[in-house]
């Protein structure tokens, strides 16, 4: 496995394996790698001649920077874990390399980005789509691979691929959760032991939501049956729980039978944010 952390070198490695008519798969992450990351990993091991991951804490996409300071930071075990997986080659950049300057673009995903994530962390996409245009530039990848796990961060990749003419396949995978349905995250080894413990009922409000909904309930109801298991912890405490549209991520009042849904919540769970969500039909 080759581990780079210059931009001109990589580039000088995968253009070498592209003239050799080699297809590239990328994997973009913050490290802290888990079984949801690797599972993208192995998609592309399969798909491409070559997978690259990228791990970069990404300063410009966390609006909070105490966050940003506690984000686990793993990378020995990291590369341990892709090495497994069958990764060929690594970019871990510095931040000098990725930003020698303070960026001056601003991008503005507009309707996109007036809910949930968009709403509550300020500037977080903007920082997502700077980070990742970069490295597609960088990378120039065939496919690029994302996790449903950020549901609304594929809604914005997929309109950055459109409003830049990127030519990059992207491709979404499912939620990878632990035994007890919590959904993976680098951020569950933040959470304290109690905090753990109560976490999963996340998971288990949204399934009663979509149980509720299918059952012909209305929105309003199904979302206070949720919030009403959520409150049977008092460590966890609810930043948005939203029923939307799967192709708009709107929110939405009512559902319709033949309406694919995502139910999407974010949680700060003894001061740790996790976010979750389930996709369905009705
Ligand atoms: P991150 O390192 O958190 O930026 O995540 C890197 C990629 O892995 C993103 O595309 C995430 O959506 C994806 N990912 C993170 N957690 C999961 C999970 N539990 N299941 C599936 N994909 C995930």
């Amino acid at each position: 496995m080759q581990v780079f952390d210059n931009i001109r070198e990589i580039r000088a490695y995968l253009s070498a394996l592209r003239c050799n008519g080699k297809t590239l798969g990328f994997v973009p992450t913050m490290g802290a790698l888990h079984a949801g990351h690797l599972q993208l990993v192995a998609a592309a091991d399969k798909e491409n001649d070559c997978t690259i991951c990228s791990i970069f804490v990404n300063p410009t996409q966390f609006n909070n920077q105490e966050d940003l300071i506690h984000y686990p930071r793993t990378l020995e075990d990291d590369l341990e874990k892709l090495k497994d997986a069958g990764c060929a080659v690594v970019f871990v950049p510095k931040l000098e390399e990725m930003y020698p300057k303070a960026p001056s673009i601003n991008i503005n995903f507009g309707d996109l980005e007036l809910e949930m994530e968009g709403e509550h962390r300020p500037g977080h996409f903007n920082g997502v789509g700077i980070v990742v245009a970069k490295l597609f530039n960088i990378i120039m990848p065939d496919k690029a691979y994302f996790g449903q796990k950020d549901l609304q961060q594929v809604a914005i990749i997929k309109r950055l691929i459109d409003d830049f003419s990127i030519p990059v396949n992207l491709v979404c995978h499912p939620i990878v959760r632990e035994h007890d349905g919590l959904a993976m995250s680098s951020r569950n080894i933040r959470l304290s032991r109690a905090a753990r413990k109560d976490a999963p009922l996340i998971f288990k409000a949204l399934l009663h939501v979509k149980d509720f909904l299918l059952a012909g309930g209305d929105v309003t109801k199904s979302k206070e049956v949720a919030l009403d298991i959520l409150s049977d912890s008092t460590l966890l405490s609810v930043e948005y729980l939203t029923v939307t549209h799967a192709d708009t991520l709107k929110s939405i009042g009512t559902v319709n039978v033949g309406d694919t849904v995502a139910i999407c919540i974010a949680v700060r769970a003894d001061g740790v944010r996790l976010i979750d969500n389930l996709l369905f039909n009705l």
